[in-house]
This record gives C-alpha cells, sequence and structure tokens, in this order.
C-alpha cells in the first residue's frame, strides 16, 4: 500500500515565494516544435567550445589536484584577478575586492541575505528581474517598484521612494535591462548617482548584459560614478558572454561588507567550483573573449533586427515595443486590455512561447506586456514564430470580442 506524502511544516518565508514563472514555462516547452521567444537562452552553436574544452583540459591536466580539492570561500586568485581587470576598465578595483559567485544568481542571494532583515524595503524597477525579487523576498524584503520610461527609472519618483520608504538598497540593471531590454542613458546614470550619495542609499547594480552591445557607444555602470562605487555592489556574470553552465559570476564591492557577503557564502555553498574558476580564468587569460563577444553581439543583432522588424506587423495597433541597443529581450504592451497570461496557452498551441509581463511587476502589474527573448532563433525562425505568435493574437483578440484596427504601432 502506497502511503499519503508526508505534510511537511513549510517555512513561513517561503509561503509567498513563486516559483519562477521563466522556469516553468521552459518545462511546459520542452515540446521541440514550439519556438521559444521565452528564456534568455543563449545560442549554444556560439559557445566557443573549442577554447572552453582546451581550459578544461589544461586546468586537469596542469592543476588537477588542486583544481579537485576544497578552495577558499573568496574565489581563486587567478579568477579575482581577471574579474578585477574587467571591472578596472571602469571601476578601480582589487582583485580582493572580487567576491566569486556560482552565477551572479547566487550574487543576488548573498546580497540579499547579507543586508535584509525581514521587512525592510528594496526599491526595483517597475518592472524588474523577477528571480532577483526572489531572492529578496526571500530574506523577508517588501519589494516596492519604481515608476519608469524609456530612460530608467524617474529620478522624481526614486527621490521620493526614498525618501518614503528608506530602502536598504535600489536595486537596478541599468543596461540591456531584463525583461525590457532599455538602457538608462549616461545623464540619467548622473542624476541617479546623485540622488543615491546626496540620501545615503546603497545601489546594487546587476551588470549581466553589458558587454553585449550591438549599437551605440559603451557606458560605464552607475558604480563608476565618482564617489559611488564604496555604496555599490556590482554584479557581473560570465553567464551571457561565456556560457551559463559555467556557473561564474562575481560581486565588487569595498570595505567590510566583503567579509559578510563571504560569510553568507560560506552558509550557502562554502565555495565556488574550482574547476570552473579556473578553467574560467584561463580562458580569460588566454583568449581574446573582447572579440568572441562581438561575434556573439553580431550574430545577436540580426536576430535582433528581426524580430523588431517583424512585430510591428503582428501586433494589435494600440502595441509598443521597446528598441534595445543590446542583450537578449524586448518588451512589449499590447494595450486592448489584453492579458498575456490569457494569450500565452493559444501560443503554444500554435507552437510559440513568450512569457507574460505581470510576474516581472513586484506589484500592480501591467497584464498586457509581455517579454520575448531574440537570441536563441535564427532571423528565419524568428519570422515564423511571429507568424506563429500572430495567428495567437488573432484569436485571443476574436475569442474576447477586441476589435483590431490597422494604425501604424508606436515603437520605442
Ligand atoms: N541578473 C539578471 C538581470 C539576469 O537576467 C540573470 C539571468 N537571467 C541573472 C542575474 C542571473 O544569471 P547567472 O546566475 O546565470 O549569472
Amino acid at each position: 500500500m502506497t502511503q499519503e506524502p508526508w505534510t511537511f511544516p513549510v517555512a513561513q518565508r517561503l509561503e509567498g515565494v513563486h516559483s519562477s514563472p521563466v522556469r516553468d514555462i521552459l518545462s511546459i516547452i520542452s515540446r521541440g516544435d514550439v519556438i521559444s521567444f521565452a528564456g534568455g537562452i543563449p545560442d549554444a552553436d556560439l559557445f566557443a567550445l573549442e577554447d572552453l574544452q582546451a581550459a578544461f583540459a589544461h586546468v586537469l591536466a596542469h592543476q588537477g589536484r588542486r583544481a579537485l580539492q576544497y578552495a577558499s570561500t573568496e574565489g581563486e586568485p587567478e579568477l579575482r584577478e581577471q574579474a578585477a581587470a574587467r571591472v578596472a576598465r571602469n571601476v578601480p578595483s582589487t582583485p580582493e575586492q572580487i567576491q566569486v559567485t556560482s552565477g551572479s544568481q547566487e550574487g543576488l542571494y548573498l546580497v540579499g541575505q547579507a543586508l535584509l532583515d525581514a521587512g525592510d524595503v528594496v526599491l526595483v524597477e517597475r518592472p524588474t528581474y523577477l528571480a532577483a525579487v526572489q531572492a529578496f523576498t526571500l530574506a523577508g524584503a517588501r519589494i516596492i517598484g519604481i515608476p519608469t520610461d524609456e530612460h530608467g527609472v524617474v529620478p522624481q519618483e526614486l527621490e521620493r521612494l526614498i525618501g518614503e520608504h528608506r530602502p536598504k538598497f535600489v536595486y537596478l540593471i541599468p543596461t540591456f535591462q531584463n525583461p525590457t531590454g532599455t538602457t538608462m542613458p549616461a545623464p540619467r546614470r548622473h542624476q541617479v548617482a546623485e540622488i543615491l550619495i546626496r540620501t545615503g542609499t546603497v545601489l546594487v547594480e546587476d551588470d549581466p548584459y553589458g558587454q553585449l552591445r550591438f549599437t551605440g557607444e559603451p557606458l560605464a555602470p552607475i558604480t563608476a560614478h565618482p564617489g559611488m562605487a564604496r555604496q555599490s555592489l556590482l554584479l557581473n556574470s560570465l553567464s551571457k558572454i561565456v556560457a551559463p553552465g559555467i556557473r561564474v559570476g562575481w560581486v565588487r564591492a569595498e570595505g567590510p561588507i566583503l567579509r559578510t557577503i563571504a560569510i553568507a557564502k560560506q552558509a550557502v555553498g562554502l565555495q565556488s567550483a574550482v574547476v570552473d574558476q579556473l578553467a574560467a580564468a584561463h580562458y580569460l587569460a588566454t583568449c581574446d573573449v573582447d572579440a568572441h563577444v562581438r561575434q556573439v553581439a553580431a550574430v545577436y543583432k540580426e536576430r535582433r533586427d528581426a524580430m523588431h522588424a517583424g512585430l510591428p506587423h503582428i501586433l494589435p495597433p494600440a502595441a509598443t515595443i521597446t528598441s534595445p541597443d543590446g542583450g537578449m529581450f524586448l518588451w512589449a504592451r499590447l494595450g486592448h486590455g489584453i492579458d498575456t497570461a490569457g494569450l500565452l496557452p493559444l501560443a503554444v498551441e500554435e507552437g510559440v512561447a513568450f512569457v507574460p509581463g505581470a510576474p516581472f511587476y513586484a506589484h500592480d502589474p501591467d497584464h498586457s506586456t509581455l517579454r520575448l527573448s531574440y537570441v536563441t532563433n535564427t532571423p528565419e525562425v524568428i519570422t515564423e514564430g511571429l507568424a506563429r505568435l500572430h495567428r495567437a493574437i488573432r484569436s485571443h483578440l476574436q475569442e474576447h470580442r477586441i476589435s483590431e484596427e490597422p494604425t501604424s504601432n508606436n515603437i520605442r
């Protein structure tokens, strides 16, 4: 006789924390015939496989016993050196200011554990990266969204919300934001930095996409603004520029907070995988990763162009879309009272998937939004995926008796 599963008394902390809808959608659409615009999944054909094979082989051949042993929580010196050199292109940094993490997702979790008490407020962009909200909520935080325009958070709103809530920190993704793909221009970065300095507010700056630029001039992180580095935690990752299966990222910080973050990391996983760290360090030291990123960005640019050019023809007239200069995502607002969570099943039936926008809002979601990733598929497949999405939108509009009048789309 089989017994009922045990009812474990689950921690209250986890009660309000939902599974990531992106991960849930990814498991639904593992069906081979679905064209996925859902996850920010890099094209595996573009991974620098031979260089990475060589890096792992080198590490196991020449540093094998060290690579297989326990090691320090802060990270391997070679990797901290490579990381510090990359960060120092914008913010003067030493290897001691680098805490290695297992992807920047762990960095977000550690920052939450190191800084947050139950009931603390964290200010985030509206909308924002949902797994950051997950990590901060797990640490007991109350998450409040800052209104944004096409240049990122609105400075007056940021200042008002800081005054009202005295947040523990502000979490921003200023470059090629997830989910909108938008980038905060330099003047707005200065305004934001001045407000954070004037109010003595900590910045958690998440920058996994910054180097994946297709068009426009590179911008320094807000952390690079004079006076900001001491009150910022800057997170980077190799996931988007090398490969996400190598779980390597880092937090750049100054002063005693580094020790607190390291203690939090000891409790989470003692250390990151030494094999991954040493192979990543060897790859960064011996290969031209910037040239590799330029090649990848050139391919992604064609895909962004295909999606950006195709979307206005298939979306309802009142829809707006963003115009990303890099990164992986494009954000659409359909309007017409459409709920994209209701559209998704029709889309999957047609053989295409996206992520409905609502979960990216900490509160008061705009249900007519959706996130589309353009990096995984070729332009031809993107065109086919958009045709499928068009059919799904048409049947959704008919089902809900929403009329569709042909006018031009407002692109932003
Ligand atoms: N931050 C942002 C904004 C992201 O989009 C992601 C990945 N989707 C992460 C952090 C985490 O990435 P990883 O842990 O692979 O570095």
